[in-house]
């Protein structure tokens, strides 16, 4: 049987950025530049992507704005007839380039804060300045009459300031604010204990999102992803494998989710070999864990199977050793006890900036200090800030 068609993809049209966030969820070994898919190639997938039924796409990274033929890949997909949201840190991004996009068809500007107290954001972001050239970004992006959406990871080091971050996205002209816990995936793994809140912290988060949204209904939308670590059953983890949505990394390998490459044993098609629709129908990976015939006790026969779809495989891989278990988030499974102690445990007051080995700089999760540029992404940075 045909799988319906999905809805949004995410294309990681890069690795490279100029920032270093410790909660950064992209892989340990990022794509290279040389291996990243050509403007041609994108081309052809966001027109696989139209045919397909796919109608929002995600252009993300990494930091897009890297990629020189940005306006080309845009008006490719609103050629291709995608709602087309760009999520961005807004460093590279001028008024000249913005305006481009807009004229090439952007639809939608999602930007990243850090923090707002400035030197904080900078010292996370791994870029001084980084903070006000953010503020002046969304002034730019209003004044284009783009919509304008807000990004912010939460955890241990800014979760205090989260009213404060939304009155900023408000104050930036924002109409939608994400506030997303951080997931401990890729690079963000290792700084699980200086990133996860205590749990006194991660539940009384839930409260104040309520207060605020009674606060400002009609300023902003306010999306909360609450940190599941915390919660009695699992997230409905990309609403189901292989049901809405898909992901192109760089080098163009087609996964069910961000972090699938986690999952030993898994196949994963490219858009270099194959067209889209047969790889959403067909490949192995994706087939792994769609739908329910995949699950083992107690998902099997647990009511909820067909709402959170037995939660992260990702999850389920990483604290159990076998992606087929249920996400041992949920109190249901005989591995929950792991999760009981991430949460419990000591947490430490050290993260690890992202970058490469040889050049990581360690920071206090809670201590101000001045952030240096300690990584190859950063030089990066300096040459695309211009
Ligand atoms: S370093 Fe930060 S801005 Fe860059 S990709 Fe990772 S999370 Fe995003
Ligand atoms: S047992 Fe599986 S399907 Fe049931 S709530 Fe837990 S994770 Fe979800």
């Amino acid at each position: 049987m045909n799988a319906p068609p999905p809805f949004a993809l995410l294309a990681e049209l890069t690795h490279r950025c100029p920032l270093a966030c410790p909660y950064c969820s992209n892989p340990l070994d990022l794509d290279r530049k040389a291996d990243e898919l050509s403007t041609d190639e994108w081309t052809r997938v966001f027109g696989q992507a139209a045919e397909l039924g796919i109608l929002q796409l995600h252009l993300s990274g990494g930091e897009p704005a890297t990629r020189h033929d940005l306006t080309e890949l845009v008006a490719a997909a609103s050629e291709a007839g995608l709602y087309t949201n760009l999520i961005t840190s807004g460093i590279g991004l001028d008024a000249g380039r913005l305006a481009l996009l807009a004229r090439a068809g952007l639809d939608h500007v999602q930007l990243s804060i850090q923090d707002v107290d400035a030197a904080n954001a900078d010292r996370v972001a791994g870029l001084a300045g980084s903070h006000r050239r953010k503020r002046a970004f969304a002034g730019l992006v209003s004044e284009g009459g783009l919509p304008l959406t807000i990004n912010a990871v939460l955890h241990r080091g800014n979760l205090a300031r989260m009213a404060a971050m939304v009155d900023e996205a408000i104050a930036m002209g924002a109409r939608r604010i994400e506030l997303a816990h951080a997931q401990y995936y890729g690079w963000a793994a290792r700084n699980r204990d200086a990133l996860m809140p205590d749990m006194a912290d991660a539940l009384a988060a839930r409260d104040t999102v309520a207060a605020l949204r009674d606060r400002t209904s009609h300023q902003i939308t306010i999306d909360y992803v609450p940190p599941d670590h915390f919660a009695r059953y699992p997230k409905p983890c990309m609403n189901g494998w292989g049901r809405q949505s898909l992901n192109v990394t760089p080098r163009g390998l087609v996964l069910p989710c961000h972090a699938a490459q986690t999952i030993p044993g898994l196949a994963f098609w490219s858009v270099r070999d194959y067209p889209l629709a047969a790889i959403w129908q067909e490949s192995p990976a994706f087939g792994a864990f769609r739908g329910t015939d995949w699950m083992a006790e107690p998902c099997r026969s647990c009511d909820r199977r067909e709402i959170d779809f037995g939660g992260c495989r990702c999850q389920a891989m990483a604290l159990t050793g076998d992606p087929r278990n249920a996400d041992p988030v949920c109190v249901l499974s005989p591995f929950h006890d792991r999760v009981e102690h991430l949460t419990t445990r000591q947490r430490s007051d050290a993260y690890v900036m992202r970058g490469r080995p040889s050049r990581q700089a360690e920071r206090s999760a809670v201590a101000d200090s001045t952030p240096d540029h300690a990584t190859e992404e950063h030089d990066d940075a300096q040459h695309i800030a211009g």
